[in-house]
């Protein structure tokens, strides 16, 4: 299975992540017979959706699916159509060239073509019980959940225009949105921040910072503590949004395709070319704006495109 050495024939695509961009470039790229090959990473096979429950906004799952089937289904839709998937992270790449070589610790791949499909990581408050509480009642994406938190008590952490934004799409939901900050200000633009301020839902928490997640079962209150004074309170609440940034997977990728000054890779939009022909990227590893399920699904599918149609190019 391993291309162990650099001299094999190269592949037609490797695909580098495993979410919904990655699987369903997969899907794609098997069905046009291009006999993809995989990399799935070796600790977070199936993205950033394996660590959720429930999903509702997937189209076709009229009753929702937990996250861990819908990268299930992914996953066995590529497998059916012979995309060849392999649990392992990538180490090293080498993209430059018309043949691109990756490396995981043991082997080396190459192929004529490689999609980028590493997806992104949202930045954590590091406390514990806080992975042990994401889908309980933590957070990261108010798109996703807040609907589950109607009529609740919801805290939102951060203070950039991201936070602020979750804040005051959360009080659509919520009875009430504490948006908790470290500091008295807000760095938010001025606009999103006067909608804040005359928001009735929202009460606007200075100076605090969370230092203990608390509940069993699920999210029962957090632990303020007050950046001036020092003193600390708790607050009873339900739903607790961590918004305090992402982080794009794309160190492996420095210095090689164009990256933003955030690190998300850079895209001849609408296409998903990168700056190096024969290298796509997709999902959350290049959006910054939407983050969904379905439109990293909907960049995957492109890229498996790009790539099919960069390929006959070249025959
Ligand atoms: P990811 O899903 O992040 O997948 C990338 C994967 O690539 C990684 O997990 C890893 O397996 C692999 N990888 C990374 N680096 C390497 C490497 N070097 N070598 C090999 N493999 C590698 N969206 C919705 O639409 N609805 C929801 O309800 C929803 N809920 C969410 C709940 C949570 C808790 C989280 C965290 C996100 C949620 N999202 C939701 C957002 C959604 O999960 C993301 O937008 C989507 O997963 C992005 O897909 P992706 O393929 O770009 O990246």
């Amino acid at each position: 299975m391993s291309d162990t050495s650099e001299q094999s024939t190269p592949r037609n695509v490797i695909v580098i992540g495993s979410g919904p961009s990655g699987y369903t470039a997969a899907i794609y790229a098997a069905r046009a017979q291009l006999e993809p090959l995989v990399f799935e990473g070796s600790v977070t096979a199936g993205g950033a959706l394996m660590t959720t429950t429930e999903v509702e906004n997937f189209p076709g799952f009229r009753d929702g699916i937990m996250g861990p089937a819908l990268m299930d289904e992914m996953r066995a839709q590529a497998e059916r159509f012979g995309a060849e998937l392999v649990a392992d992270d990538i180490v090293e790449v080498d993209l430059t060239g018309d043949v691109k070589v990756v490396k995981t610790a043991t082997d080396t791949y190459t192929a004529r073509s490689v999609i980028l499909a590493t997806g992104s990581g949202y930045r954590k408050l590091g406390l514990p019980k806080e992975d042990e509480l994401s889908g309980r009642g933590v957070s990261y994406c108010a798109t996703c959940d807040g609907f589950f938190f109607r009529e609740q008590h919801i805290a939102v952490i951060g203070g950039g225009d991201s936070a602020v934004e979750e804040a005051t799409f959360l009080t659509r939901f919520g009875s009430k949105v504490s948006l908790i900050h470290r500091r008295d200000s807000l760095r938010a633009s001025k606009i999103m921040q006067e909608r804040a301020f005359a928001d009735p839902k929202l009460e606007l928490v200075w100076n605090s910072e969370v230092v203990s997640i608390n509940g069993t079962e699920s999210l029962e209150s957090i632990t303020l503590r007050d950046t001036v004074t020092g003193e600390t309170r708790d607050l009873a609440v339900t739903g607790l949004f961590i918004a305090i940034g992402h982080e794009p997977r794309s160190e492996l990728l420095k210095g090689q395709v164009d990256l933003d000054e955030n690190g998300y890779v850079l895209v001849q939009q609408p296409s998903t070319a990168t700056n190096l022909p024969g290298v796509f990227a997709a999902g959350d590893l290049v959006d910054h704006h939407y983050r969904q399920a379905i439109t990293a699904a909907g960049t995957g599918c492109a890229a498996a495109l790009d790539a099919e149609r960069y390929l006959a190019m070249l025959d």
